[in-house]
């Protein structure tokens, strides 16, 4: 459990964190939206309550008008017996001049009688008789706004009936609107603010006959016509559903509410209507949402804007986070997958880049290639890190040219590099490899270095079930078989990993476990090869070589079955010690048993060689095992004279201050150079048995035989040809001037007890 939040720890308080904000985020949202309607609505209700007040005032102030029109017809009931009464009555309302007079605001005066109008002078009026008249004979109450057209101004009219009088069954009092306005609504409409932004009254169609709906934010300045809410909503807000909406709340005869939004403004427009006195009037008033709650939407928006801000500060810091750990990540593996001075994969990172490309590839014929540099360790030490350098920097720039989608590269260390490629068979890839191998050898100092590249391949579709791994190991394996002798020859020197390959390397490994046990239980013999002397047409001695007793299958095995791998573990020092060791023993023997003493010469690896108690140690066994001067010549191959010659030269001094000979191996196999015959004071020069191979121009190893010779004897080194076979060759051998020859011409290999034989016989054996 708690190695889980250790290792997870991170991970989940980063997803906390963005799910906690998000949440923080979400709630806001819900909030706002939450709270806006449940304003809306208390804003509504608000204004309702505001709008209800303002029309109970409208209908107070307009009731005191019906009450007069009541109190007018009661004095006509009570008073007119007569119509001249009647006339004089009517009259005197709509003369009075000042202020103070009762009726002094009404406009004019009328009266019904059987259901016609009549003016103050009991003649039937012109005007028209309001339908409230006809539909309400009985109630008292406002009986509507109408046009006059002889005084070209807007009157609204209240109506009371005349009971009980045989002059008249109604009055109506005329105002014209701006008296109505100013006296009876106006005062009321601008009634001390209520956060309403206008104020008007309007019958249910939506004329406005009361209040001012000039707003200089809301109408940008315009006044707007008595009569046109609708009309004015219209041009303010489009006719959509809001305008529909409000007609129905002008016809619906409720208190109610229409919420819109005019601008960016939240408003409610609040309708009430009168029922009676008003005969339908209604006040409509218009609030800005935030007007009317003013402090609680202020404080809900605190609320949600401090939501908001931790709700952000936790998804930033929690966005931070992953984008740190990525960073981090990213910068982590790029040091463990990348070469940083080459910007290339290294073996890691193309091992992982491989895996993923075999993931998401239907592979045909793709292999691991590994290129290597001969000599790289040489060509480093020789020419200096900063020339390599630039040689390992021109690979890696060149490579990328030569690969396709989904190839890649990487660059191990010392000269190697691992390519993945797809090619469509064996012959397209070994052509594709050639090419790259072209373009190495255009690196500036290709041909003085020589440069060689190798290749080992590892055919992935072969083998199913190996790791990525184990495929680049596989073509290392590969490439260290290729022989430079295949280069030599002019194709590219390329090994593909095959079951042969696993075998030698089964092999190895088993040998490796069995080797020290070998060494201690005898199972490494002494093998002695005769040479024979030309010119003395006698023996000259032996070569010492080393056997392997197979105790399985009872073989003496070959030095080349196992050397390569000694030299690389090391062994090598100590089977060469051992050897060496044997052969003094057997030295010593002969001259104890007063038998012949002949000259043998070991072999002495090239590791071998450079170690620090090499000298120390040949040079005691031999004082050890008193063995005459001159009885033991050591054979150091060409190739490690040639990358050594100056350490070996003293070498070679101290040797021969010890009584040893000294011989050079392999001569012409490889970095032929005469220097090393000059410079290195051999005792010895035995030429490679490449020079008794059929096949090489006849004439040409005759001229470097020759010289070969000629410098050699006038250096005073004994001449020996190694690997002769034929007869014919030996009568060559003798007439280029050749002192020695070894070969199964004269004689193979042979055990101890079996030379010890040939040693007796020897003076019978005549070439
Ligand atoms: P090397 O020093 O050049 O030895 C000569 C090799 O040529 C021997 O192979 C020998 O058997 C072979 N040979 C001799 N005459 C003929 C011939 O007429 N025809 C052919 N085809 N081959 C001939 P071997 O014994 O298998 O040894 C192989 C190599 O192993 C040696 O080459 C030497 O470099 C190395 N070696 C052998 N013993 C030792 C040792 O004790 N220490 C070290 N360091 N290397 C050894
Ligand atoms: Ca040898
Ligand atoms: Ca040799």
């Amino acid at each position: 459990m708690w190695s889980f939040f250790n290792k997870h720890g991170k991970t989940i308080a980063m997803i906390i964190a963005v799910f906690g904000g998000l949440m923080l985020l979400i709630t806001a949202v819900f909030l706002t939206n939450d709270y806006k309607t449940e304003i809306t609505k208390s804003a509504a209700v608000q204004a309702n309550y505001n709008t209800f007040e303002t029309r109970q005032a409208v209908e107070n102030s307009l009731g005191k008008y019906v009450t007069k029109a009541i109190a007018n017809a009661e004095v006509i009931t009570e008073s007119v017996s007569s119509e001249t009464d009647l006339k004089t009555y009517l009259m005197a309302i709509e003369d009075h001049t000042t202020e103070q007079d009762e009726n002094f605001y009404v406009k004019f005066v009328r009266c019904i009688k059987d259901g016609v109008l009549l003016d103050s002078s009991l003649d039937p009026s012109e005007r028209t008789m309001p339908n409230y008249c006809t539909a309400h004979p009985d109630t008292a109450g406002y009986a509507g706004k109408m046009t006059d057209s002889f005084i070209n101004q807007q009157l609204v009219c209240f109506y009371a009936p005349v009971r009980n009088s045989d002059y008249a069954d109604g009055i109506l009092l005329y105002y014209t609107y701006e008296t109505l306005n100013k006296l009876y609504v106006n005062d009321i409409l601008s009634r001390p603010q209520d956060g309403s932004v206008f104020r008007v009254f309007c019958t249910s169609d939506g004329n406005v006959i009361g209040g001012d709906m000039t707003d200089p934010d809301l109408f940008n300045g315009d006044t707007v016509e008595v009569g046109s809410l609708l009309a004015t909503l219209k041009g303010v807000i489009g006719d959509g559903p809001k305008v529909r909406e409000v007609t129905e709340a002008l016809t619906g005869g409720k208190d109610t509410f229409v919420s819109m939004n005019i601008g960016s403004t939240e408003y409610v427009m609040a309708f009430s209507t009168s029922a009676d006195t008003m005969s339908g009037l209604v006040v409509v008033e218009l609030f800005p949402v935030n007007e009317l709650y003013v402090n609680g939407l202020q404080t809900v928006y605190t609320i949600v804007a401090i939501i908001i801000l931790f709700g952000l500060i936790a998804l930033g810091v929690s966005i931070f986070l992953v984008i740190h750990n990525i960073s981090i990540r990213r910068r982590l593996f790029n040091t463990e997958t990348k070469d940083a001075v080459l910007d290339c994969f290294n073996r890691y990172g193309f091992e992982r880049e491989v895996e993923k490309i075999i993931a998401r590839n239907n592979l045909n014929y793709s292999s691991i290639v590994e290129l290597h540099i001969s000599h790289y360790p040489y060509l480093l030490e020789k020419f200096g890190k900063e020339e390599v350098s630039s040689l390992i920097r021109y690979i890696r720039g060149i490579l990328p040219r030569f690969l396709r989608i989904e190839e890649t590269f990487g660059y191990a260390d010392e000269g190697n590099f691992f390519l993945l490629i797809h090619a469509t068979d064996k012959d397209d890839l070994i052509g594709r490899l050639k090419l790259i191998a072209y373009a190495i050898g255009r690196f500036r100092n290709a041909k003085v270095w020589n440069l060689q590249p190798k290749y080992g391949v590892f055919e992935i579709e072969k083998q199913d079930s190996v790791a990525v791994p184990q495929m680049i190991d596989y073509a290392i394996e590969a490439n260290k078989t290729v022989t430079t002798l295949s280069a030599e020859a002019g194709s590219l020197p390329i090994h593909f990993y095959d079951n042969e390959l696993r075998r030698v390397r089964m092999l190895n490994e088993n040998m490796e476990i069995r080797m020290e046990y070998a060494l201690q239980s005898g199972e490494f013999q002494v093998f002695y090869q005769p040479k024979y002397n030309l010119n003395t047409k006698t023996i000259e001695g032996a070569e010492a070589l080393v056997r392997w007793y197979n105790v399985d299958t009872k073989v003496y095995e070959r030095p080349n079955l196992f050397m390569a791998l000694f030299e690389s573990n090391g062994f090598i020092i100590k089977l060469d010690k051992y050897v060496f060791t044997k052969v003094c023993e057997f030295i010593s023997y002969c001259t104890a048993h007063g038998k012949p003493v002949y000259p043998v010469s070991v072999n002495i690896s090239r590791v071998t060689a450079v170690q620090p108690d090499f000298l120390e140690f040949y040079t005691r066994e031999k004082k050890k095992f008193g063995i005459a001067d001159g009885m033991i010549m050591i054979e150091f191959t060409e190739s490690f004279a040639y990358e050594n010659y100056e350490n070996l030269e003293k070498i070679v001094t101290t040797l021969h201050m010890s009584g040893f000979k000294c011989s050079i191996d392999d001569f012409g196999c490889g970095y032929s150079s005469y220097q090393i015959l000059k410079m290195l004071p051999m005792d010895e020069i035995k030429l490679d048995r490449m020079f008794m191979l059929p096949g090489l121009s006849y004439d040409r190893d005759q001229d470097i035989f020759q010289s070969i010779i000629e410098l050699s004897k006038k250096l005073n080194m004994m001449v020996t040809q190694e690997g002769v076979e034929e007869p014919a060759d030996v009568e060559r051998m003798r007439a280029l001037g050749c002192d020695v020859i070894q070969g199964y011409v004269y004689a193979r290999p042979m055990p101890l007890s079996d030379y010890l034989t040939f040693l007796t016989n020897a003076r019978d054996k005549v070439l």
